[in-house]
């Protein structure tokens, strides 16, 4: 041995430290195993049960927790070796030994011990007396050295201690370095690397457990701080009379004596200070390996604050996120995945999934306790279905070994639900899936909504559609032909029939939509038994009928028996009710039911299934009350026509067959005046005459009639004409009548153009003036032509300023062969206004008289306006 041990460290191949151990047997002690873990030094030790051969050592272990040490004292100081005596006993004085009593043997005190005696560089000269080959070690610098140690030990432990504070760990040094007080501070540097903010004060201790003086410190100035900074890393005054250019400061915190250590993080940044602060004076200053320790204690208190804010962090994370899962409305779990316990079952065999952490939500979805299903598998915590499902899944996410997001009904033990499910694989550092984390979120109500909104707008658009198709025929069969079939489509039923009512006591079935797979009931006959007769009364009240499932149901035999014979398991039957025809307003009676029938599985109808069938019910009533009354409408129409079809050909033929007789009556009584006239007498001459004028009035009459005929039997297309042109044409074809009254008549220069028939659209204009020329008064007759036009009409008018009509005839005139005069009086045949009114109506218009006697009469006809296309 020939250097110290400190010297081999910078070889490369350093020469094990010899240890030699006295005393007790190390192995089988903790002490053997605390060697071990020296790692600072190579070490090589042997036990010498007896003796000791000095020769070869290079430090001694006197190993006696047990026994006393005094038989090993004198040759122990003898060879004078440096000495580590773990013992419980006192050492006496000037022995140079250093002692670990046997309850503080740990590695720890056992790497300072050997630190203290090897004279390691970082604790300073006083250790070396220059005797490199040899070194020996003062009494009192180990015993200063070891007490330090300890208390660092005592130190570090509080701080680890769970139960013990951090003024616990404050005071083990304070109390030591005998120091009133202890601050801890976090400094805030600016971007200059100065103080840029008061520093926070995280802990203070104070001797006599007197309150904290924080706004001491809070107050102290930042100048001050950075003065006492800028005095070194580390900042020790043992009295601040040698400080005079402290003075202020440290009279501010009316302190004698100040160390501030540095307390630094990982990457060597100055995080804050550990302060101790002393009302006296000390008598000596802080040795270095005082310094040495308190700064290890420093950077001890920073891990421990780094590791307890971590910790906090760590902590309220934890309850957070316990929180989020606790409170949760998604139900949250997690699996543990065991892999196939037997390999030899290879491929086939599939991995286990056990419970680890359920959510109070996922035990509320799936109805069971937490007991009942941690550390359980699905299998042993669900029905068998269920935990087949879920494992379905969990294995379906360690395949794909990637988040799996889907979409799955539970048939849970209370109700079926529909979960939006989340499964996230976590993996091991060798990436094998080691958990599976699920989260899920009950979607059913969601679903639901979406369903029956799905659902209402499909029944809607059918009922839009079935609205449309039965409105666009007016006949019934078709109607509730289209109906059945198109309430089968949408509520896909198997069979829907409608049954009418023959009389109150049997019907048939007159429509039917059936499935292919289900026997056809259409044109079978029924007693109204077989419809639960008992439900009639509520039928004709317009209440539908339903049955979830005719099994379960009690029914009347005759019902029960109709049903099962066409094997019916559930039905909705609406009744169809429709006015009288003879008594619109009447109640409406029952023409028959709508059966809408399942006949392979109960049915549970919906309320917007009922509804739908409500409203359906009552659009076919309200569409077949219709259907009635337009029937009826068009059979009178039909009716009508047909009858006046008649009526105008028998005019027509009638007329035209009376003008022969009537022109041989005419013929001959002519014949016998020019042949006879002069042998014949007054009276026989008077005869004759009233049969040629009798015979010419029934000629004009009849001429009149074909005329008024004609305008039905014979129609010309309409087509655009000229209202002027017409009545130019009229003007003409009456000159002569005009002259001779010297009429004035007045008509504008521009008359509209109409669709219709030129020549009857003329005589309605030679009619209204030959009726003015004619039913003129005294005065000079004046007529005056206008037209105006109205919303959707254009307005004519003929004015005159004849003798005018009493307004209780103003209907009648317009009557055929109706007159107000005598043939002596005014002569005419009483139809030429039948004709006027005639060809109005035919081109869509109206015609009518205002006029008050003897002021005149204004004929006032409207035409339609149209858009008339040109002529080809
Ligand atoms: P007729 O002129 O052959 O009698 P009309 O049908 O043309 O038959 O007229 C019916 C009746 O209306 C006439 O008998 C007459 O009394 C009355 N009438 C028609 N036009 C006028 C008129 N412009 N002024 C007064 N009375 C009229």
């Amino acid at each position: 041995m020939t250097s110290s041990p400190l010297a081999h460290k910078s070889t490369t191949a350093p020469a094990p430290l010899q240890v030699l151990i006295v005393g007790e047997d190390p192995r089988r002690s903790p002490l053997e195993k605390h060697l071990s873990q020296i790692s600072r030094w190579a070490l090589s030790w042997h036990w010498q049960p007896r003796g000791i051969p000095i020769e070869s050592a290079d430090l001694l272990i006197l190993f006696s927790p047990q026994a006393a040490i005094q038989p090993w004292l004198d040759p122990i100081a003898a060879y004078g070796l440096p000495t580590i005596a773990i013992t419980a006993a006192p050492l006496p004085e000037p022995l140079g030994l250093v002692r670990i009593p046997p309850e503080e043997l740990s590695p720890f005190s056992l790497e300072l011990a050997f630190r203290a005696i090897l004279q390691e560089k970082s604790l300073g000269a006083p250790f070396s007396n220059g005797d490199t080959a040899r070194p020996w070690i003062s009494t009192h610098l180990l015993q200063t050295h070891l007490q330090l140690t300890t208390i660092l030990v005592k130190f570090s432990q509080a701080l680890l201690r769970p139960q013990s504070t951090l003024d616990m760990a404050l005071g083990i040094l304070g109390r030591h370095l005998q120091m009133e007080r202890i601050t801890i501070l976090q400094w805030h540097w600016d971007q200059t690397g100065k103080i840029g903010a008061p520093p926070s004060i995280l802990e203070q201790w104070s001797h006599d457990g007197s309150p904290p003086c924080r706004k001491k410190v809070a107050d102290f100035p930042l100048p001050w701080w950075q003065a006492l900074l800028d005095l070194g890393e580390v900042t020790a005054i043992a009295d601040r009379a040698d400080h005079p250019e402290l003075k202020e400061p440290l009279e501010f915190l009316d302190v004698k004596a100040f160390l501030g250590l540095p307390m630094c993080d990982n990457q060597g940044n100055h995080w804050g200070q550990l302060i101790f602060t002393g009302q006296h004076p000390r008598p000596q200053a802080w040795s270095a390996l005082e310094l040495q320790t308190l700064k290890m204690a420093a950077e001890l208190l920073h891990h421990y604050l780094m590791r307890t804010a971590t910790q906090r962090e760590l902590e309220s994370s934890e309850a957070l996120y316990a929180g989020i899962i606790t409170h949760s409305a998604e139900a949250i779990f997690l699996v543990r995945v065991q892999p196939p316990s037997d390999s030899a079952h290879g491929s086939e065999s599939l991995s286990e999934f056990i419970f680890e952490m359920v959510n109070p939500t996922y035990c509320d979805k799936m109805g069971v306790y937490p007991r009942q299903i941690i550390g359980k598998s699905p299998q042993a915590a669900f029905p068998e279905h269920l935990a087949q499902q879920l494992c379905d899944s969990f294995q379906g996410c360690l395949e794909i070994g990637e988040t799996l997001l889907f979409e799955e009904v539970l048939n849970l033990p209370d109700s079926t639900q529909i979960w939006r499910t989340c499964l996230i694989p976590i993996r091991d550092r060798q990436g094998h899936i080691q958990q599976i984390q699920g989260s899920a979120r009950d979607v059913t109500e969601e679903r639901q909504l979406e369903l029956t909104k799905m659902r209402y707008n499909r029944h809607q658009h059918m009922l839009a559609s079935l609205t449309l198709k039965i409105l666009r025929s007016w006949d019934m069969n078709k109607m509730l032909s289209t109906t059945v079939q198109e309430l089968r489509k949408t509520l896909q039923a198997d069979r829907v029939i409608f049954w009418e009512m023959l009389n109150g006591e049997v019907g048939e079935v007159t429509a039917e939509a059936a499935c292919p797979d289900v026997s056809s009931m259409l044109h079978q006959r029924f007693p109204a038994e077989a419809f639960n007769r008992g439900d009639f009364d509520l039928f004709r009240q317009g209440e539908l009928q339903t049955c979830i499932d005719v099994e379960a149901a009690k029914f009347p035999p005759a019902h029960d028996a109709m049903l099962r014979e066409h094997g019916v398991i559930a039905y909705a039957v609406l009744p169809v009710l429709v006015s009288a025809l003879d008594d619109l307003e009447g109640e409406p009676h029952l023409k028959g039911l709508i059966c809408v029938q399942q006949c392979h599985f109960p049915q549970v109808w919906s309320a917007d299934e009922l509804h739908l069938l409500r409203q359906l019910i009552n659009q076919i009533c309200i569409a077949l009350n219709q259907a009635e009354l337009i029937q009826r409408q068009r059979h009178y129409t039909e009716e009508l026509a047909r009858s006046n079809q008649e009526l105008e050909q028998f005019a027509y033929v009638a007329s035209h067959d009376l003008q022969e007789p009537l022109q041989l009556v005419a013929n001959y009584a002519q014949l016998l005046v020019r042949r006879n006239g002069d042998r014949l007498d007054d009276r026989s001459q008077r005869y004759l005459h009233h049969i040629t004028t009798g015979t010419h009035k029934m000629q004009e009459q009849i001429q009149d009639l074909l005329r008024y005929s004609r305008l039905n039997t014979r129609q010309n297309p309409l087509e655009k004409v000229s209202m002027a042109a017409c009545l130019h044409q009229a003007i003409a074809n009456i000159k002569l009548k005009l002259k001779r009254a010297q009429v004035q008549l007045h008509y504008p220069a521009i008359l509209p153009e109409v669709l219709g028939d030129a020549s009857q659209l003329q005589s309605l204009w030679q009619n209204l003036l030959s009726n003015a020329i004619k039913y003129r008064g005294d005065r000079q007759p004046e007529i005056t032509i206008s037209a105006t036009q109205t919303a959707h009409h254009w307005q004519f008018k003929v004015q005159d300023n004849g003798i005018g009509i009493d307004p209780q005839h103003q209907q009648r005139i317009f009557q055929i062969f109706q007159r107000l005069h005598t043939q002596e009086e005014y002569p005419g045949t009483g139809i030429g206004l039948a004709i006027c009114q005639r060809i109005v109506k035919i081109h869509g218009g109206e015609i009518w008289v205002e006029s008050q006697p003897g002021q005149g009469a204004a004929f006032y006809f409207t035409l339609p306006i149209t858009t008339i296309p040109d002529k080809p």
